[in-house]
């Protein structure tokens, strides 16, 4: 039997890379690094998949998921960048061009919440749906989306943690932290809006203490928003700030109370909540994983 293709993956994080090969997701050999500046950084993963090419065979295809934004569209002026990230050191950054000098293959590059929702589909959470968004919420927020069976991306990519909801200025006069936006979902509940709406390590908070009533509050708006525009089968919330469990029953009660009944069907029916607003199956493997799936996508058939 033919050695199955090797094949490689990087989950692209705004503080930190994760690069992985294999032929699968069973045999995989990681690497994890802190994201320093372009150069550092991409010079670290071209040399981890240099290294694995000597000890493994040469790579097929490459998936990259990648904080954003990004240009996502083959064929576009901007494919393969980073475009208009306020990250410093990275607006405008070529980031495939150099693997695919390096290597010669083909490299699929999406958004890495886009990336999390492939692997959730493929091994985790979204296995058997074909339409259903992933949001991570954590230093930043953000969501990538199957629909109708094929990853979301549109006039660009969306960008759900930019979302705008209604604030109450008088029960939180946080005036929220989006350098663009203020007051957008990502300003009002990732985890450094809550720090800076509580001046504390929001890990310290208790589950009883209010900012968990105003956090489901925000999530379960973004949340009924979503259900209307993209209609999902599932939502699955990840991120650092998710693993707040007590979160989950109560942005379920919100999103419930919030949609008042007006969506009829069975998966957002009050008894079945419990499987329409999930954690991630992969855990904090959903993007890596999902990375894989990008590359093993490339493959030419059959698979
Ligand atoms: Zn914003």
């Amino acid at each position: 039997m033919a050695a199955l293709p090797l094949l490689g993956a990087v989950e692209a994080g705004g503080t930190k890379f994760v690069c992985a090969a294999g032929t699968g997701r069973d045999d995989l050999e990681e690497i994890r690094f802190p994201t320093t500046t372009p150069a550092e950084t991409l010079g670290r993963a071209l040399a981890f998949f240099r290294e694995q090419e000597k000890e493994r065979g040469k790579l097929a295809t490459l998936g990259i998921g990648t904080f954003g934004p990004a240009g996502v569209h083959p064929g576009a002026p901007d494919f393969g960048f980073i475009t208009s990230t306020p990250k410093p050191g990275w607006k405008d950054t070529d980031f495939v061009g150099p693997f695919r000098a390096a290597f010669d293959i083909p490299v699929a590059f999406d958004t890495d919440v886009n990336a999390a929702a492939l692997g959730e589909g493929q091994w985790g959470a979204g296995q058997g749906l074909h339409s259903f968004a992933y949001l991570t919420i954590g230093t930043g927020i953000g969501g990538g989306a199957v629909i109708d069976g094929r990853l979301l991306h549109g006039l660009l990519h969306p960008e759900i943690g930019h979302l705008r909801l209604p604030r109450d200025p008088a029960r939180d006069p946080f005036p929220g932290s989006c350098p663009y936006h203020g007051d957008c979902l990502e300003g009002l509940a990732s985890g450094p809006a809550l720090a800076a709406r509580w001046k504390c390590d929001p890990g310290t908070l208790g589950p009883d203490h209010p900012a968990w009533e105003l956090q489901a509050g925000y999530l379960a708006h973004a949340l009924h928003n979503l259900a209307l525009t993209l209609s999902p089968q599932r939502f699955i919330l990840g991120g650092g700030v998710m693993e707040q469990a007590h979160l989950f029953p109560l942005i379920r009660a919100k999103l419930h109370a919030s949609l008042h009944g007006y969506l009829v069907h069975d998966r957002l029916a009050e008894q079945n909540l419990d499987s329409y607003v999930v954690p991630p199956a992969l855990g904090n493997r959903s993007g890596i994983l999902g990375a894989l799936a990008l590359a093993r996508a490339l493959l030419p058939e059959p698979r």
